[in-house]
């Protein structure tokens, strides 16, 4: 498996990834988004000449925009340009509406962020139809699912601590020698136990300093970790300033960049 760093920005960022925190993963000839912001298809596009058309699917962490704003334009350019419905793989809590999963907070994916927009259709006839979200997708909610000829990436999702009643979750990817990478996702700091089950890190970072009601990990949190832990973390999800600037030259440390690629 290939995860390419389309950005490492966080929401608010334009100037060093203009993808924001979206990743592209390759397995098998099969390409996926990690998480599917509107600028991730330009960047997508732009600087990889890959049509958003030969997407396999998209993999969602949670409902904010600069994780989701790309569903709409890619469900229609699928039904519309290429016929076709991209798998779309997230935890059951985000689709409590197909899965019946309660949620903590029963917000779903399809009824709260994309059927304003995307439920009303004009048939050929000039008639009106109604959409759902599998007239667009091909739904995969699931606590776990796999990636790869012969099932080899085993793909976990996780819950993440980032807003506070809102579901969201981080992925871990496994292969079938045990190797283990994590995508955080959005998440303020989560257990030493936990990070130590993984080989790789890729971990959110804010570099503001922390304030009261933060839903992100900063950068003076990571840096208390054991060195053992820091050694395996790449940071990801900073804003346009550059980390270097702010990584104290102690620390282990490493930052992801956009075009970053790693290999599990
Ligand atoms: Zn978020």
């Amino acid at each position: 498996m290939k995860l390419t760093m389309l950005g490492t920005g966080g929401a608010f960022t334009r100037l060093r990834s203009n993808a924001h925190n979206n990743a592209l993963i390759e397995v098998d000839g099969k390409r996926y988004l990690l998480d599917c912001s509107l600028y991730a298809f330009d960047v997508l596009e732009g600087e990889y000449g890959i049509d958003p058309l030969d997407l396999e699917g998209v993999l969602v962490t949670h409902f904010h925009g600069d994780h989701i704003s790309g569903l709409e334009e890619l469900g229609f350019r699928s039904l519309f340009l290429g016929d076709r419905r991209p798998l779309l793989h997230c935890h059951p809590h985000l689709l409590p509406g197909i899965t019946g999963e309660p949620s903590e907070d029963a917000l779903d994916l399809w009824e709260n962020c994309l059927r304003g927009a995307m439920e009303n259709m004009r048939t050929p006839s000039g008639g009106s139809e109604r959409a759902t979200l599998e007239t667009y997708f091909a739904p995969r909610p699931a606590e776990q699912f796999f990636l790869g000829e012969e099932d080899r990436i085993r793909c976990t999702w996780f819950s993440t601590d980032h807003v506070p009643g809102m579901s969201s979750f981080g992925l871990a990817f496994e292969n079938d020698e045990g190797r283990r990478l994590c995508f955080s996702a959005d998440s303020r700091l989560l257990s030493e136990e936990f990070y130590r089950t993984f080989d790789v890190i890729l971990h959110e970072c804010l570099l503001l300093p922390s304030f009261a009601g933060t839903v992100h990990a900063h950068l003076e949190e990571l840096l208390e970790l054991p060195t053992d832990i820091q050694q395996r973390i790449h940071i990801m999800h900073y804003g346009d300033v550059d980390p270097a600037l702010r990584l104290t030259e102690d620390t282990a440390l490493s930052v992801a960049e956009p075009k970053d690629i790693f290999e599990l």
